[in-house]
């Protein structure tokens, strides 16, 4: 690439200068990892992330994982960010990190760093993998970790692109690991025995969730299953390498998360047929349990006998904990249409949803539910998106994305972090039914206080 085009990549950032960063790309040779990244996640309204740097998505699942080391390329500030925010979030695990200056870039002493930091990390004693993941700059400069060898001492070398001009948001981000990490596994396993994944193994037919799930809900969703028997394989984003072959074992996926793309490619490449939609509410609890024992071959009575354990128990919860609020949700997790569905069966009003991921086919059923009750579905949501549309539905409590919810205290309209909230909470079977619903109704009853207070401090500033 010439290295005036390089120069002008190492300048930008996700702040301006995307169409220099894929200009260049494309000139150092990555044009077909850009249209891969474009058919995986179609950019909509806006291709600019309006959240976290992407790659967050990708780190995380990285640090996550049991023997894995995580090394970063790009520039000095992307990387410094990204670490804060991991250490933030608990990381409690070293990043890699190889710098670089224009002359390493230019001169391709980059990839040669790479590789050294990449022989120097791949300790068979400590580490089952490597990842290495290309930030923009790199990315954009062509450096080749395709090029990386595949396994050193037996540890696996992972190396991604995961440039924010060609991943949208730290959700998908997240999918570009485990869907590379998948893909390797895959390939392991199809040229012989693998390792067996740790712990008691379920016997019979196994169901993989799709999804950073929180920590109650698989075992949730295990209970749900299990009057149909089936049960739980280890899900992906994996927590540790032979974990996937446990996934790759499984009878079917279900993409509870729905945008993991690259992730179910693997699966359908192992044969494994893949589920949408989740279990939330009755609804749609009743409607996956049924595509669940559809793809899993189970009898109808098998079926039958899961629901008629399940949706009960849900319904009764559901029961005790009305709603009346009228509300707007939004967010970039990727699960936003599946709340907004469990919390209009609560009885709440949602005319808008809004999700900063793409239309796929994995959510066409939860997008369907809510549109035949009136619930306008806005997939690649833009903030401008959600804030119009929060104006206009005048909600008792906006359920969203950092800056919606400082939007919605501006107009004294209570509101709470969509991610805080759903992360921390079970979303799935009567857990999710009795916790979801009581937060709502727990933030909604302080809206008259919250309009006297804003009413006190009128245009007051400090
Ligand atoms: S790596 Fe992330 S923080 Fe850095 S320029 Fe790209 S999108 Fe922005």
């Amino acid at each position: 690439m010439g290295d005036s085009l390089v120069a002008k990549a190492a300048e930008s950032s996700c702040h301006g200068g995307q169409e220099t960063m894929r200009a260049a790309a494309r000139a150092a040779g990555k044009s077909e990892l850009l249209e891969r990244l474009a058919k995986d996640y179609p950019q909509g309204p806006h291709d600019q992330p309006q959240s976290m740097c992407p790659a967050f998505g990708s780190l995380r699942v990285g640090l996550r994982m049991r023997r894995v080391a995580t090394i970063l390329s790009g520039s000095a500030c992307c990387v410094y960010g990204l670490t804060f925010t991991s250490h933030f979030y608990g990381a409690r695990r070293s990043v890699g990190y190889v710098p670089f200056d224009s002359e390493t870039l230019v001169t391709g002493q980059l990839y040669e760093d790479i590789v050294k930091a990449v022989r120097q990390t791949a300790r068979p004693d400590d580490y089952d993998a490597v990842v290495i993941i290309n930030l923009c700059v790199p990315t954009a400069s062509g450096v080749p970790l395709d090029l990386l060898p595949k396994e050193i001492d037996g540890v696996r070398i992972i190396g991604i692109d995961v440039p924010g001009f060609g991943v949208p948001t730290h959700a998908e981000a997240k999918d570009v690991l485990a869907g590379a990490m998948l893909k390797y596994a895959r390939a392991e396993a199809e040229r012989g025995a693998v390792a067996r994944p740790r712990g008691a193994l379920a016997e019979g037919k196994k169901i993989s969730l799709i999804g950073e799930l929180f920590p109650a809900d698989p075992p949730g969703i295990a209970a749900l299953l299990a009057p149909m028997g089936l049960a739980l394989a280890p899900g992906l984003p994996a927590r540790e390498w032979r974990d996937l072959y446990g996934a790759l074992d499984c009878t079917a996926a279900a993409a509870v998360h729905p945008f993991y793309t690259a992730t179910i490619r693997e699966f359908a490449a192992a044969g494994r047929p893949i589920v949408g939609s989740a279990p939330v509410g009755v609804d749609g609890t009743a409607d996956w349990l049924e595509a669940v024992g559809r793809a899993a071959d189970m009898p109808a009575a098998a079926v039958d006998a899961a629901k008629a354990k399940a949706l009960p128990a849900i319904q009764a919860v559901l029961d005790s904990s009305r709603l009346s609020a009228r509300m707007v949700v939004s967010g970039y997790e990727g699960s936003e249409l599946l709340v907004a569905r469990l919390l209009m069966e609560a009885g709440a009003q949602i005319p808008y949803v809004g999700t900063a991921l793409p239309r796929t086919p994995w959510s066409e059923a939860d997008c369907d539910w809510l549109e035949a009750r009136g619930t306008h579905v806005q997939y690649r949501a833009s903030l401008e998106q959600d804030v119009n549309a929060m104006r206009e539905v005048k909600p008792d409590l906006a359920l969203g994305t950092t800056p919606l919810v400082q939007a919605a205290k501006e107009q004294s309209i209570p509101a709470v972090y969509f991610t805080n909230m759903v992360s921390a909470r079970p979303l799935f079977g009567a857990a999710g039914a009795g916790a979801l619903p009581a937060i709502v109704a727990a933030q909604t009853a302080g809206r008259e206080r919250f309009s006297r207070m804003v009413a006190f401090f009128g245009d007051a500033t400090c």
